[in-house]
């Protein structure tokens, strides 16, 4: 006989984890006690040895599913004699070392009960065990317990509170336990007075048959709901959202709705199914009956499943799929508390289904697809959230990174974990800037880190730099595309010296101008600029982002001088006297900051080939040119040359010349843009061969929006395996700037140890 003391850290808490190990120790007749607090797990625990080494490996073997255990550490201490084992109630001391649960899908038990007329908890819109429900939205503080939710307003029944109390049932401690005699209730309202109603969920479906907006509350915030096949309601909701054409999200009610109008792989369906349910970017089926209005110009439909109750309840009998996209006006932060949604939304939505289960944290729907067989994240949010990054490192300083400007994320680090905070968006944006104040607050509160240092973007007007030098906290500035390198790194645990090919829409670079086509060399404590796109005019500044008309004008200008082909029907097809303002603006250098960016390019080459000339949402430009370019993408015609690789600057003259040369004798526009996508990415094989003969470098890290790019991500990624580098990418993090802050925290740390030696 001996006794243990077992004490063990990650994702332990609200994920089944207590009455799994009351179960195993019953079964293996084991005595003892398992309790919660903010250090981890801890079980004593005593028994026959033999029993005991059985306990630890299934523990270790087969945890709950959601769990992840990051430290298990065994101890023996002297036998007590217990006679059973207990579940004790959470204690709270000061140094945490858990994690909480992102928010679950709704289980197929659940499910199955919600659906069961015989069940108590038929059709109860809030159903949820252990195993499913929300977590990370309705937390308030830790250890995670009910009285630190939002469902602290709902005393339990007695049959929740015994099923809540019962280890060996599903509900056992499931803090947001709840059925239609305690817990939380719907309610109808119609932007100016609640409506009563017996059946809230049957009057939204009638509401959206008959064409109205419809304001959904749901885990991580509100959706506004169509009918997918109702045109005229798809209009009416592009108008009121202030969004023209970037694409609206759908809900399936199964997979083989999906399958009615997308191609799905097994890897997609694997991404649509997981608890975490995220949006996942499929490519449409031609004879797809949904309106093209819904994504147009788009070769991908952002489909995902119901993951709450209600979805599953509205898409039961008379929808199989709806327009589910988040809830805001243009790029306002998503609507969470029932007061603000009627405010902001009741121009938008006519009718709102609301409930009295308050959503602290907003969540985004998260983004994914699938690029190179690979999942790719584009948008990090609600399942994912707060999910740490393992990063087999320790991060000695607690720093708070405050990420980029647009698709802004925050982290924070606690020794071998950074946690990146859910999608906060535009901060340009005030509504924006203030949840990204408020997520810093809640964050750093949640999983009790205190930061000590702050790391920013070097970008002088960032906001959040601006946020980051008001505080009284010593901060590092860091460079962009450094940090989108190191955080794919990092990802990847690999931290050696190596080549990055970083390539986005902008950055600040070290010298002042704005970089964005950059090959770097570099480790977690500096970088060189080995070679980068070479440098154009970005005619009006932020006004050619909108407007790429100006940089292929810009481009055409910096290849062919005054000599620019007339016939070109891109050239034909300009304002006269807007194309010589663009002139004379480059040539007396007035408001027309250099830059080397590599998106720009991508919305010259869209704008050239008439496929573009304003954008209304971002990245546009390059969207439609990739999807142009997917139409020829089995065509075998195509002759793409290697480039010869040098370490100077690149420069894509020769590139635009080809790419005017093939408009001019009429080639099929979508090979011209595929050609482009192939080509460019030779330029940068060529650049990234270079810098390893000069350095002998066999790991080359990719980021940066561009990598968002389909096309263009999976040749270059095969185009470097071909070449036999070692290709890092990401895999948990968007590729994009919501992945910044993880780069940060490791360079201002790295920075920070320098500095110490230093001294
Ligand atoms: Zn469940
Ligand atoms: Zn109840
Ligand atoms: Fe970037």
């Amino acid at each position: 006989m001996i006794r243990e003391k077992i004490v063990i850290n990650g994702i332990v808490q609200g994920v089944g984890f207590r009455p799994f190990v009351y179960r195993l120790a019953n079964e293996l007749a084991l005595c003892g006690y398992i309790s919660n607090n903010s250090d981890g797990v801890i079980i004593e625990i005593e028994g026959e040895k033999t029993k005991l080494e059985l306990f630890h490996k299934r523990l270790k073997s087969s945890p709950p599913p959601l769990s992840r255990i990051t430290q298990y550490s065994i101890n023996e201490i002297p036998i007590i004699k217990d006679s059973e084992f207990l579940i004790k109630k959470s204690s709270h001391n000061t140094t945490p070392k858990t994690f909480i649960s992102p928010d679950i899908a709704t289980c197929e038990d659940c499910l199955h009960e919600l659906f069961d007329s015989n069940d108590r908890r038929y059709l109860y819109p809030f159903i949820n065990c252990t195993n499913c429900g929300p977590r990370y939205t309705i937390v308030k503080g830790i250890p995670y317990d009910r009285p630190l939710t939002s469902m602290s307003s709902f005393p339990l029944c007695s049959d929740c509170q015994r099923e809540y109390d019962d280890p060996l049932n599903r509900r056992f401690h499931a803090q947001p336990n709840a059925c239609a005699v305690c817990g939380p209730q719907l309610t109808l309202h119609n932007g100016s007075d609640t409506i009563s109603s017996y059946n809230p969920i049957n009057n939204i479906i009638s509401f959206l048959l008959n064409g109205k907006i419809v304001a959904v509350k749901g885990i991580g915030g509100f959706h506004l709901a169509v009918d997918p096949h109702n045109r005229n309601a798809i209009e009416k909701l592009r108008e009121r959202k202030g969004r023209a054409e970037k694409p609206f999200a759908l809900m399936a009610k199964d997979l083989q709705t999906i399958q009615k109008f997308c191609y799905v792989s097994e890897k997609e369906i694997e991404l649509l199914q997981n608890y975490k349910r995220p949006i996942v970017l499929l490519q449409k089926k031609r004879n797809g009956t949904l309106p093209e209005s819904i994504a147009p110009n788009n070769q991908y439909l952002g489909f995902m499943l119901a993951y709450s109750p209600i979805h599953h309840l509205l898409l039961q009998d008379r929808y199989d799929c709806l327009v589910m996209t988040s809830a805001n006006v243009s790029e306002e932060p998503i609507a969470i508390d029932n007061q603000e949604a009627i405010n902001r939304l009741s121009e938008v939505a006519d009718f709102f289904l609301l409930h009295n289960r308050d959503i602290l944290q907003r969540c985004d729907d998260s983004i994914v697809r699938v690029s190179a067989d690979l999942p790719q994240i584009i948008r990090r949010s609600r399942g994912f959230v707060p999910l740490p990054n393992f990063i087999n490192k320790i991060i000695t300083h607690g720093v708070l990174a405050v990420g980029g400007e647009l698709k802004n994320s925050i982290a924070l680090s606690r020794e071998d974990s950074v946690f990146l905070s859910q999608y906060i968006g535009d901060l340009d944006n005030p509504k924006a800037y203030s949840f990204f104040e408020n997520s810093i607050l809640h964050f750093s509160k949640i999983l009790e880190i205190k930061p000590k240092y702050i790391a920013y973007d070097m970008h002088p007007e960032y906001l959040s730099t601006k946020w980051a030098k008001k505080q009284n906290l010593p901060s590092v500035a860091v460079q962009h595309h450094h940090a989108h390198m190191v955080s794919v790194m990092a990802e990847n645990n690999f931290y050696n010296q190596t080549i990055g090919i970083i390539l986005d829409g902008t950055g600040y670079g070290s010298d002042g101008t704005i970089w964005g086509g950059e090959v770097l060399i570099g480790n977690t404590s500096g970088f060189e600029r080995f070679s980068s796109l070479k440098q154009v005019p970005l005619p009006g500044g932020t006004a050619a982002v909108k407007e790429p008309w100006r940089m292929a004008l810009s481009y055409l200008y910096s290849v062919y001088g005054k000599d620019i082909p007339n016939k070109l029907p891109f050239v034909k097809s300009l304002d006269k006297n807007k194309a010589d303002i663009v002139y004379q603006m480059i040539d007396k250098k007035i408001n027309c900051p250099l830059t080397s960016s590599c998106g720009r390019l991508f919305d010259a080459v869209s704008a050239l080939l008439n496929i573009k000339q304003e954008i209304n949402y971002e990245a546009q430009a390059a969207i439609e040119l990739e999807a142009a370019a997917n139409i020829a993408l089995n065509s075998s015609a195509l002759s793409v040359h290697p480039i010869e690789p040098t370490s100077s600057v690149i420069d894509t003259s020769s590139l635009i010349k080809t790419i005017v040369e093939m408009i001019l004798l009429s080639k099929p526009l979508s090979e011209i843009a595929l050609y482009f996508h192939y080509q460019l990415a030779e330029y940068f094989v060529a650049s990234a061969i270079a810098a390893r003969d000069k350095y002998c470098l066999q790991t080359v890290a990719l980021s940066g929006g561009v990598f968002q790019n389909k096309i263009f991500f999976e040749y270059i990624y095969k185009r470097l395996q071909s070449e036999n580098f070692t290709v890092l990418i990401h895999k948990e993090l968007p590729t994009n700037d919501g992945g910044l802050a993880l780069g940060q925290i490791i360079i201002a740390d790295a920075t920070l140890s320098e500095q110490k030696k230093e001294v």
